[in-house]
C-alpha cells in the first residue's frame, strides 16, 4: 500500500516526462508515506510500472531517486500561473521595457574585461543593468501603454491598502538579458523577444534566472525558452551550436560567426530539439555542434542528459559533433575561446 499522492502537476515542454520524455498526458506528484515524507514520483501513462495508478488519470507510479535533486525540486513544484501572452505582443512589451534600463561602465567593463565581449556587441545584444529605484513607474507606464499585463511573465498585480497596481519582480543590480526566439522571418537576423533572463547579483551557483511571475496575483510563468543567438556578422549557415546559458552563447555566436542555442540546463536538453526541427524546416542544416562545461563531463547525469540529446538529434537526421577541451583551458565553450584555444570536436 502507497501513501497519499498529492500536487500534481502536468509535465510541459521545458518540464518533459522524466520516464517516457514526453511533454504531455503525464504528471509530476508527491507520495507521502506514513511517516509523512514526500517523496517525488512520475505519474507516466506510457510506461508500466509495478504500481498502477487508480483515478480518472490513470497512469503508473515511478519514482524518480536517480534523477538529480534539482530537477526533482523544479518539476514537483506547483505554480500558478497565466496563459502566456503571443511572442509578439511580449516582444514589445519587453523592447520597451528594456528601453528604461541602461549598461552602465562598470558592468560594461566587466564584461570586456573578464569575458572578452566588446561594446558594440553589448549594444547588439541589448543587455542592461536592472535598476529597479523607478520599477513603479515604468510599471504603470507600461500599463498606460500595453493595458492588462496578465500573460507577461514578470508582471504581476499588487495589492496596497486595497489600491491595486502592476509591478514587475526580479533582483534590483541584476543584468537583465533578453532570451530571444527564431526569427521565423528571417532566421538570419536577430530574432524576438521572448523572454527575459537575469543574472543573480554575488551568487556562485545557478547564477541565472527568468523574470517570472509565478504564484503571483495576475502572473505568469515564463517557463525556461530556448534562446536563440544570432551573431552579429554570420559566417556559417549551415551549422548551429547548443550550449548551457545565454552569455555563452552570445559570446559563442559571435566568435564563431553562427547561430547558437542555449538551454536553461543540461537536463532541460529536450526544449532544445524542437528549436532544431524548426530550423530544420527552414534551412538546410548540415550538422549541430554540442558543447557542454568541461567541469560537468565527469557528472554521470550530465553525460547521462548529453547522450539523450545527441540520441535524439540523431534521430531526426542532424549530423552532431561534440566539442571537448581539457579543464585547463577553460571552463565553458566562451571561457576557452576567449582564453585563445580552440575546442576539438568529435563525431558522435
Ligand atoms: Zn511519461
Amino acid at each position: 500500500m502507497l501513501g497519499r499522492i498529492s500536487k500534481f502537476s502536468r509535465v510541459d515542454k521545458n518540464n518533459p516526462c522524466p520516464i517516457c520524455g514526453k511533454d504531455h498526458w503525464c504528471r509530476f506528484a508527491t507520495l507521502e508515506d506514513i511517516n509523512g515524507k514526500e517523496i517525488p514520483v512520475v505519474i507516466c501513462n506510457r510506461i508500466q510500472s509495478e504500481y498502477e495508478f487508480m483515478d480518472n488519470g490513470g497512469g503508473y507510479i515511478h519514482f524518480i531517486d536517480n534523477i538529480p535533486v534539482t530537477v526533482k525540486l523544479q518539476s514537483v513544484q506547483e505554480r500558478n500561473t497565466n496563459k502566456m501572452a503571443s511572442l509578439k505582443r511580449r516582444n514589445l512589451i519587453y523592447q520597451k521595457f528594456l528601453s528604461y534600463f541602461t549598461i552602465s561602465d562598470t558592468t560594461m567593463q566587466s564584461f570586456i574585461h573578464s569575458r572578452g565581449f566588446n561594446k558594440e556587441l553589448i549594444k547588439y545584444l541589448e543587455y542592461k543593468d536592472y535598476d529597479r529605484s523607478h520599477i513603479f513607474q515604468i510599471s504603470q507606464e507600461l500599463y498606460d501603454i500595453y493595458g492588462d499585463l496578465t500573460g507577461i511573465p514578470g508582471a504581476y498585480l499588487k495589492e496596497k491598502n486595497n489600491f491595486k497596481y502592476w509591478m514587475f519582480g526580479g533582483l534590483d543590480k541584476s543584468v537583465l538579458l533578453p532570451c530571444r526566439a527564431l526569427n521565423k522571418d528571417n532566421i538570419f537576423e536577430k530574432g524576438p523577444i521572448q523572454a527575459i533572463n537575469y543574472r543573480i547579483p554575488g551568487a556562485e551557483k545557478n547564477k541565472y534566472r527568468y523574470l517570472s511571475s509565478a504564484d503571483k496575483q495576475n502572473g505568469t510563468s515564463s517557463g525556461a525558452p530556448v534562446h536563440v543567438s544570432v551573431p552579429m556578422v554570420l559566417k556559417k549557415k549551415n551549422i548551429i551550436g547548443i550550449t548551457e546559458g545565454i552569455i555563452k552563447a552570445d559570446y559563442w555566436a559571435n566568435r564563431t560567426g553562427m547561430i547558437v542555442l542555449s538551454v536553461m540546463g543540461v537536463s532541460t536538453w529536450r526544449t532544445a530539439i524542437s528549436v532544431v526541427k524548426d530550423i530544420q524546416s527552414l534551412i538546410s542544416l548540415e550538422g549541430v555542434i554540442v558543447a557542454f562545461d568541461a567541469d560537468k563531463k565527469n557528472n554521470e547525469y550530465v553525460r547521462l542528459y548529453e547522450n539523450n540529446l545527441i540520441n535524439a538529434l540523431k534521430e531526426i537526421g542532424i549530423k552532431t559533433a561534440e566539442a571537448y577541451w581539457n579543464l585547463s583551458l577553460g571552463k565553458g565553450i566562451d571561457d576557452l575561446l576567449k582564453n585563445g584555444h580552440s575546442p576539438k570536436y568529435k563525431i558522435v
